[in-house]
């Protein structure tokens, strides 16, 4: 605790960068690494009054990762792992994603001047992979799942020498990812939450949060640790369910998805330290169905001017059942992470609550459509 407490003190970060490499002392990388220009982390802590009283706690604040280098957690630790990648001399860095993953590093392998290779689930609609492709990345949609992409990428690293960026396999990516806790802490100090709602796919996020928290306390900058509320699709949920039973049981991917595309993980590899994770805070898991995620999704961008992607909205609606399960107290002060923008994810069911409306180019027809008396 003590070797901790002398590599980085609150005055320390009064005069470091607002990007994530304020942490440098505790990130596995040479304090001159060739992404510390890069602007990843430091996003907001947004306020959500109205939106606090809808869901019916105390007080509720968006730790907003929409404001991210490419709009999304994934960002934190993609940086991390491309800035390695580039440093130890790799010839090219490669990942199996959902959309986000591979978007961020991508444009981190951009950034640094290294190709970038790509796999990505048959069922990835176009959108999410387009600025990985504008990026110059070599995309590969597998004709398949997740779970082999990620096998198809991991032979690929092991065959080409190319390094390995994949969740649950490369040890470095929860370095970056617990910059997002350790944010939290800072941006906690003045009043600090009580709960913090992560939604769950892999079980990397919410891991990565708790142990950015675990160290900042360790360090004796915060004297709190917040509970952690994971939050599971309801169709897709193995982790919450070995919450309760301490057992895995993998979905098959026939027959269990989400449309919150990012935390569709029927078989995650990392729901050991997940679980661990929210069991060591005393927090618990709750799941959402799609229709509540897209009903978050909504009230969230309606209330605060938000927009989350579905995966993101998640841990939104696992507030809301968690305050009507009675698992978080109504005075409670909850963080909901956004860990990723809806821009990333145009184009599904989601986005058209209502259609824009036709209009001439004419005032009066403009007064018509809005029930005015015209002049
Ligand atoms: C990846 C991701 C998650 C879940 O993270 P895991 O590490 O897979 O649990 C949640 N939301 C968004 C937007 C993501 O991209």
């Amino acid at each position: 605790m003590l070797a901790v407490a002398r590599v980085l003190t609150l005055s320390d970060l009064l005069d470091a960068p607002q990007t994530q490499w304020r942490y440098g002392p505790l990130l596995p990388l040479e304090s001159r690494h060739s992404g510390r220009d890069w602007p990843v982390g430091w996003t907001p802590l947004i306020e959500a009054r109205a939106l606090a009283a809808e869901l019916g706690v105390r007080r509720l604040r968006l730790k907003d990762e929409s404001r991210n280098f490419t709009g999304s957690f994934k960002d934190r630790a993609s940086a991390l792992a491309v800035v390695r990648a580039a440093d130890a001399g790799a010839g090219a860095v490669a990942c199996a994603s959902l959309g986000n993953a591979a978007v961020s590093m991508a444009a981190f392998a951009a950034a640094a001047g290294i190709p970038a290779y790509v796999f990505v689930p048959g069922s990835t609609r176009d959108g999410r992979l387009a600025r990985a492709l504008a990026c110059g990345a070599r995309v590969f949609r597998v004709d398949g799942t997740y779970q082999q992409a990620w096998d198809l990428c991991t032979q690929a690293c092991e065959r080409f020498g190319w390094y390995n960026r994949c969740c649950a396999y490369n040890p470095y990516l929860v370095e970056g990812k617990k910059t997002g806790g350790m944010e939290l802490a800072e941006q906690g100090y003045a009043d600090p939450p009580d709960w913090v709602a992560v939604s769950v796919g892999d079980g990397c996020t919410v891991a990565g949060i708790a142990k950015g928290l675990r160290q900042m306390r360790e360090l004796e900058i915060i004297d709190w640790s917040p509970r952690l509320l994971g939050v599971q699709a309801a169709s897709v949920a193995p982790i919450a369910a070995a919450f309760s039973t301490g057992i895995m049981e993998p979905l098959s991917p026939a027959g269990n998805a989400t449309f919150a595309h990012s935390i569709n993980v029927p078989a995650p590899r990392n729901w050991r330290k997940a679980v661990a994770a929210v069991r060591r805070s005393e927090g618990g898991f709750v799941t959402v169905t799609d229709d509540q995620i897209a009903r978050a999704l909504s009230l969230t961008a309606r209330l605060t001017g938000v927009f989350a992607e579905p995966a993101a909205a998640a841990s939104v609606a696992g507030i809301a059942r968690a305050v009507s399960d009675g698992i978080i107290d109504r005075r409670a002060s909850v963080v909901a992470c956004i860990t990723g923008g809806g821009l990333a994810d145009l184009g599904g069911p989601q986005d058209r609550p209502e259609q824009p409306g036709q209009i001439a180019p004419d005032i009066d027809a403009l007064a018509a459509a809005l029930g005015q008396e015209t002049a």
